[in-house]
Order: C-alpha cells, then sequence, then structure tokens
C-alpha cells in the first residue's frame, strides 16, 4: 500500500468494510459480455476492478456474462481475454462464465417459485409494459401474478423442457408493482429463446435475464464488491432482493460509478458492431476504433491507458472526458520510450548546389532529446540532394513563418544551415525543386551566433526509404457525435485517416520492426503496424501528432506570454508539465490534476495546506482542487483564517460526488460557508437545497415549462437546436437550482423527441 495508490469513493468503502471486519478478503470481478470487443470505457473498469484486488491483496475474477445467446461469440470472448491480458492484468484461474451456472441458476428459480416470490407470466411484452404503469401511476397486477406454486413450478418446468414457443411466458419476480422504483415492479427473470449458444449449444432453450444471473453469480462466486455503472443503480433493489430471498454462499454488494465517456468517441458496443459491419472502418482494431485492440495497434501502451484510467478517476457523477486529456497522456507516455528520428511525409526536393556532387557525409545525431535519460546514436547521411517537407516552404510567408523562404536561412536538425537561393518550377507554376546552399561551417547545428529561427527535419534523397504512412486522426468530427440528435455515423470525421504512400524516411528505419515505436520529429508518434508492415517494408500507423491542445490550454492559463512561433509547425515546444515546478508535477502525476490547479496547489502555503489536510478526509483529490483554486475568495490565499476547515471542505466535495449537490447548488452552500454557517450538511438541511434527481418530481416542471414556451419548442424542432440549453435553464431556474441539470435535459429530449 503505497501512497501513490489512487484514492476514490470506492476505495474509501472498502477500507471501512475491511476495519469493520466485514470481509476478509476483497473478490472484485470485471463481467463483459462476449458480444462485441472491449473498448476503452472497459479499459477504465478493468483498471478499477483489477488494481482493487491488486491494491488490497485481493482477487478479480474474469467473467463473461453470456446469457444473450444470439448475440455472443467466442471470437469475442477471445479477443477479451487477450486484451485484458494486454493491459497488464492477469485473473489468473479465476475464469467464470455465466452460461456454466444456468443449471444452477435455474434451481434458484425454483426456490424463488416455491418461496411464493415467482410467478410464470402469458402476457406478452406490450402488454406486460402496459401493466406496469408510468412514474407517476402504479402499475397493475398481472392476471397470472396469483398462479400457485405448484402451477408456477409446473409451468416453469415445461418452458425449459422446450414447450412452448419464444415470447409466449416469462418468469417474473413477485415484488411490488407499486414501488416508486419502477425496476421491481415485477421484474422479468427467464425468458424462452430457442436459441444456439456459442457454449452451452442447444442444452437450454430458456434464458437468465441480466437481473437475475447478475447478482446471483456474484453471489455464487462470493464477490463482495459487485462494481458497476451508474446505469445500473436502479437494479440495485432488484440486486439486493434477490440475494436477500435466496440461500446463497455469500452477500455481495453492488456499487455504482461513472461510466467513462470521451470527446469524439463513441462507446456504444452496438454502434461500434455497427462501424465494422457496415466496413466504415477496418475491422475491430482499425486503429481508429476506440477498442483497446484499436488502441494497441494504434500505437497506445497498456501504460498510457492505465495512467488515463488513474488520471479520471472513479466519480459519482457522469461527464465526458476530453480526448486531449488522453491524447496528452499518450504523449507524456510515449515521449520517453520513442527514439527521434527523421521522416518527410510530403517531400519537396532541395538541391544543395554547393555541395560537391556524387559526394555525400555522415552526421552523428542523437536519438533522446536532452529532457529524456536515455543515450544512443545512429548516423544520418548528408548530402547533395534532400528532401523537405512542403509545408515547410513559402514562397509568399506569412509575418510569422519561420520556416524556409527565398533568400530565407533556416538550420536542418542535426546537419547544416541552408539558404533558399532559387525556386524551380514546373508548368503549371507548382514549385518542384528548391536550389539552396549550405554553410559547411555550421555542421551539427552550429549558426555561429547567427540568428537561426526555423529548424527543419529533412533526408538525404540518395539514402531514403520509400515508406508509407498512415495518419490517423480523430474518428468523428464533433465532440459528442449524434448530439444533434442525428445518426452518430453522420458525424463520421472524413479525413480520419490518410494514407501516404512515398514518404522519405531516414535509413536507419529500413529495419523497423513491427511493433516499434518512433518519433518523427516535428510530425508526431508512430508505431510499426504489426499487420501490414513488411521485413525491410515497414507501415507506420500515427498515433498521436505533436500538437497538444491540453497542454496548449493549460499554458493559456498562465500568465507567461507564448513565443509567438508557437503558431508555425514549430518543433517540440516545452509542454505545460514540463513548464511545472516539480512539487505541481507530483501533483499533477499523483493526482491527475489539471496543469492551472497543480500549480498553483504545488506552492507551499495556506491553500496547499488545506488541499493536503482535506483529502485527508475525501479522497477526490481534484474535486477538492477544483474548490480552493476557482471557489475560494482570493484573501484566503494570503492567508486570511477561513471559518471552516479541511473537514468542512471535504464533505461539501463528497455531497457533490454523491449527487446530492449540483455543481451550482454546491457553490450556493460555499458561500453559506464562508459567512460562518457550519457544516455543508446543515447548510443542505437548514436550506433544503438537495438536488432533485428524481424524474417523477422533476416531469411536472418540464412539461409546465414546455407547455409555456410553445415558441421555443418550435424553433427547436425547426432545427435550432440551442433552444434546448435556454429550456434546460428555465426548468433550473423554476427549481432554484435544485434540479440535476443533466436530467432536466434529458427529461426534455425525451418530450422534443
Ligand atoms: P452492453 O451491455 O451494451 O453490451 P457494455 O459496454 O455495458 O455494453 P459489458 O460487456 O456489459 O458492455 O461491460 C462490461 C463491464 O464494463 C461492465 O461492468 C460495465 O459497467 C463496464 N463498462 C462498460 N462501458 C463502460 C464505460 N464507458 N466506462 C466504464 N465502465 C464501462
Ligand atoms: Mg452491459
Amino acid at each position: 500500500m503505497t501512497a501513490d495508490r489512487p484514492k476514490d469513493f470506492i476505495r474509501d468503502i472498502i477500507d471501512a468494510d475491511l476495519a469493520a471486519g466485514r470481509h476478509q478478503k476483497i473478490v472484485t470481478r470485471f463481467p463483459p459480455e462476449p458480444n462485441g470487443y472491449l473498448h476503452i470505457g472497459h479499459a477504465k473498469s478493468i483498471c478499477l476492478n483489477f488494481g482493487i484486488a491488486r491494491d488490497y491483496g485481493g482477487v478479480c475474477h474474469l467473467r463473461f456474462d453470456d446469457t444473450n445467446p444470439t448475440t455472443e461469440d467466442v471470437e469475442y470472448a477471445e479477443a477479451i481475454m487477450r486484451d485484458v491480458r494486454w493491459l497488464g492484468f492477469d485473473w489468473g484461474d479465476k475464469l467464470f462464465y455465466a452460461s456454466d451456472y444456468y443449471e444452477r441458476l435455474y434451481q434458484l428459480a425454483e426456490e424463488l417459485i416455491e418461496k411464493g416470490l415467482a410467478y410464470v407470466c402469458d402476457l406478452n411484452e406490450e402488454e406486460i409494459s402496459a401493466y406496469r404503469g408510468t412514474i407517476t401511476e402504479a402499475g397493475r397486477p398481472s392476471p397470472y401474478r396469483e398462479r400457485s406454486v405448484a402451477e408456477n413450478l409446473q409451468l416453469f418446468r415445461s418452458m425449459r423442457a422446450g414447450e412452448f414457443p419464444d415470447g409466449s411466458r416469462v418468469l417474473r419476480a413477485k415484488i411490488d408493482m407499486a414501488s416508486p422504483n419502477m425496476k421491481l415492479r415485477d421484474p422479468l427473470l427467464y425468458r424462452i429463446k430457442h436459441a444456439h449458444h456459442y457454449r452451452s449449444g442447444d442444452a437450454w432453450c430458456l434464458y437468465p435475464l441480466y437481473d437475475f444471473a447478475h447478482p446471483l453469480s456474484d453471489a455464487i462466486e462470493g464477490i463482495t464488491h459487485s462494481i458497476c455503472t451508474l446505469e445500473f443503480e436502479n437494479n440495485r433493489d432488484i440486486y439486493d432482493w434477490l440475494v436477500d430471498h435466496l440461500t446463497l454462499p455469500a452477500r455481495p454488494r453492488q456499487y455504482e460509478f461513472a461510466r467513462l465517456n470521451l470527446t469524439y468517441t463513441l462507446m456504444s458496443k452496438r454502434k461500434l458492431l455497427q462501424l465494422v459491419e457496415e466496413k466504415r472502418v477496418s475491422g475491430w482494431d482499425d486503429p481508429r476504433m476506440p477498442t483497446i485492440a484499436g488502441l494497441r495497434r494504434r500505437g497506445v501502451t497498456p501504460e498510457a491507458l492505465r495512467a488515463f484510467a488513474t488520471r479520471v478517476g472513479v466519480a459519482k457523477n457522469n461527464s465526458t472526458v476530453e480526448l486531449a486529456l488522453f491524447e496528452h497522456t499518450l504523449r507524456e507516455d510515449l515521449n520517453e520510450r520513442s527514439p527521434r528520428v527523421l521522416c518527410v511525409l510530403d517531400p519537396l526536393e532541395v538541391v544543395i548546389e554547393n555541395y560537391p556532387a556524387g559526394q555525400s557525409e555522415e552526421l552523428d545525431a542523437a536519438l533522446w532529446p536532452h529532457d529524456v535519460p536515455k543515450e544512443g546514436s545512429r548516423k544520418l547521411p548528408f548530402g547533395p540532394r534532400l528532401y523537405i517537407d512542403r509545408s515547410d516552404f513559402s514562397e509568399n510567408p506569412p509575418k510569422d513563418f519561420f520556416r524556409l523562404a527565398p533568400g530565407r536561412e533556416v538550420r536542418l536538425r542535426h546537419a547544416y544551415v541552408i539558404r533558399c537561393e532559387r525556386v524551380v518550377k514546373d508548368a503549371a507554376g507548382n514549385v518542384t525543386q528548391l536550389v539552396c546552399s549550405y554553410d559547411p561551417s555550421t555542421r551539427g547545428g552550429d549558426a555561429g551566433g547567427r540568428k537561426i529561427k526555423g529548424t527543419l527535419h529533412w533526408v538525404s534523397a540518395d539514402h531514403a526509404v520509400d515508406v508509407e504512412v498512415r495518419a490517423y486522426d480523430r474518428l468523428f468530427s464533433v465532440e459528442i457525435p449524434g448530439a444533434a440528435g442525428g445518426d452518430p455515423l453522420a458525424d463520421l470525421n472524413p479525413a480520419s485517416l490518410v494514407v501516404r504512400t512515398g514518404c522519405k524516411a531516414e535509413p536507419s528505419l529500413r529495419s523497423a520492426a513491427a511493433g516499434d515505436r518512433f518519433q518523427f520529429e516535428r510530425e508526431g508518434f508512430f508505431f510499426v503496424d504489426p499487420l501490414a508492415s513488411r521485413p525491410g517494408a515497414p507501415v507506420f500507423n500515427r498515433t498521436v501528432s505533436l500538437k497538444d491542445s491540453w497542454a496548449k490550454a493549460a499554458a493559456k492559463a498562465e500568465p507567461k506570454a507564448e513565443p509567438r512561433a508557437a503558431k508555425a509547425k514549430a518543433p517540440e515546444k516545452p509542454s505545460a508539465r514540463e513548464a511545472l515546478s516539480p512539487e505541481a508535477q507530483a501533483l499533477l502525476e499523483r493526482h491527475g490534476l489539471s496543469p492551472e490547479d497543480a500549480r498553483v496547489l504545488g506552492e507551499p502555503g495556506p491553500l496547499r495546506a488545506l488541499f493536503d489536510a482535506a483529502l485527508a478526509f475525501h479522497g477526490n483529490a481534484r474535486g477538492l482542487a477544483a474548490w480552493i483554486v476557482n471557489e475560494l475568495p482570493p484573501a484566503a490565499r494570503a492567508g486570511e483564517p477561513l471559518p471552516f476547515g479541511a473537514r468542512e471542505l471535504a464533505e461539501l466535495s463528497s455531497l457533490i460526488d454523491d449527487g446530492t449537490l449540483s455543481g451550482a447548488l454546491g457553490k450556493k452552500v460555499l458561500a453559506e460557508m464562508l459567512n460562518g454557517g457550519g457544516s455543508p450538511k446543515a447548510i443542505v438541511e437548514r436550506l433544503g437545497l438537495k438536488q432533485i434527481g428524481d424524474p417523477a418530481a422533476l416531469g411536472p416542471v418540464v412539461d409546465r415549462i414546455l407547455a409555456e414556451s410553445a415558441e421555443m419548442v418550435a424553433r427547436y424542432k425547426a432545427g435550432n437546436k440551442n433552444v434546448l440549453g435556454a429550456l434546460t435553464g428555465m426548468v433550473l431556474k423554476e427549481t432554484r437550482g435544485q434540479a440535476n441539470p443533466k436530467l432536466v435535459s434529458q427529461l426534455l429530449l425525451d418530450r422534443l423527441g
């Protein structure tokens, strides 16, 4: 148990369970359904479940939740095992399949029937849903609800024996048709499906539903903490009901955390399958896919994925993480494992007119920059014919263009200073060649005190290797695909893959082997494609470009002015991370703080002391940092005492994390605290500030606002999607800021269709 161990609300729960002696050993599970490949969201869940097992000396089971015969396949199960292993986790001998429990689950269903807690229902799907009622109206009991135990048993056995067609009957739990939690209104446990299953074959025509199979599989395996995503919050009541009413070897508990959402990315397995089936991508492992297989083939490392999972943390509120943060994490990881080499993607010929024809020389070129503690170099041939990138030349350069132009000088990386003397064009006026001169006294790039602003990458034309480069970019061109209401696949980025052949690489890359990683200077990080490459003919996938929009945004928040040259395609700039003090950098790495917050809290002083003290009470470092850095009055930074302490601040942050307060309500509470109002919980009670997260309570408000805003609704329907924000604001105002904003926009969307 090191100080670097992540802290989050689930680990807090486990700590408390262990302290109270509720468990001796922690058992978690990762339960994928083998109906598709794993994606980066699953990676977060894998890191959480396996990470907890590792940190607490427990175990994590890999369990295939395979209860749907029509969509599952052994190909998927195998891919999932490969991906979990590649991520660096090991389930030992704890590999399980829900399908192995079919007989046991069936016996448990009979136990429920015998206890009078389940019945066979002959209503069809539509009728079941009509009988279930609505959030505001209680359901009605099914006419089959009072069947006798004997009749239920006999019918259920006949269902198993294959005597009824698909969809004709189901087994339902007998719980409460008036429950405010609609999920408890006699949920379905078993359905008839005459279908072949990839593991159990044709042994069954009766399959358990998730709500039945999942908790019972957990109990059978002795899982202590069953961690799932927030959508299952309402299913927890069924979970508890089942494990409390059946004879089982263990009493597991379910906890929900926020799923990972990423901008420019879709994570629905159904949509990913559609991309594959419609051949919008080359397969599940297409390097543009957010699948683990795709990321691996793109060149992402397991270390980067794990670091990202740690950095985004484990929260109780859904949010969308910026893809730029993932890319930033990736660059940090690749930086230290990618030797720097030269490759010209869009070659333009340069002739050095004062270099002796037919000659060449070799230059020593370090493979690593100064800030990477690694050694090694290679020889770079230099001669009278070179290539530079076409984008590094401009005939009529804009003011801040520091690359090559007629009459201008640039430095060639590791080589000489050259000057552009003449431009050669074809009949159509296209530039086909640059005639340059070189300054022999500048070997190695030493310009002898002369100010040379630009440094370009280049290769010797007579020694270059022709390679194929696949420049991958974001698969979608908008932050939230489908947000405008249409088909998300309509938002695919048409330029997500640009294949370039005839790129000119330095000769050392001839021997690049599948799986090797490089940084092509000034271009990005590249990975030798394991499938398309042949010996002597590597194909390079661009894993990520060097343009770091995350670090850029962070640097913007910093008062120091950025050099103007940043606008040009500059050689690698120090990232914002490198500009941080060691202490701030440690905060960024240990707690995943944003660079701005890390910068403030990296300074010793009252804010840092408050942060450290609050962290002891509540593990959400990023949440705490945001409160301290953004919301406390400036005087607090100067050391003016606050009317509350670290414990209260931690309490405030935890009220946000557990969904009691929205951000806006949290600010109201903080204002009270600053006025000497006491503990946040007491303030919430006193002012009745709890966030309203109940659809039944918000529905009527939403309906009223919509009824009063006919004109806005019409504008929305006419395609003005901005209206949604305004309507959400009106509902929030109506509830004095207490409505959960996400829920409000969901309810609005539901109603607006
Ligand atoms: P579906 O159920 O639609 O097939 P799924 O993405 O939920 O898709 P599962 O195979 O059921 O797929 O997921 C396995 C585990 O991964 C579950 O515990 C689920 O909660 C978790 N998981 C899935 N998507 C995410 C995500 N985006 N972020 C974090 N965890 C996720
Ligand atoms: Mg699922």
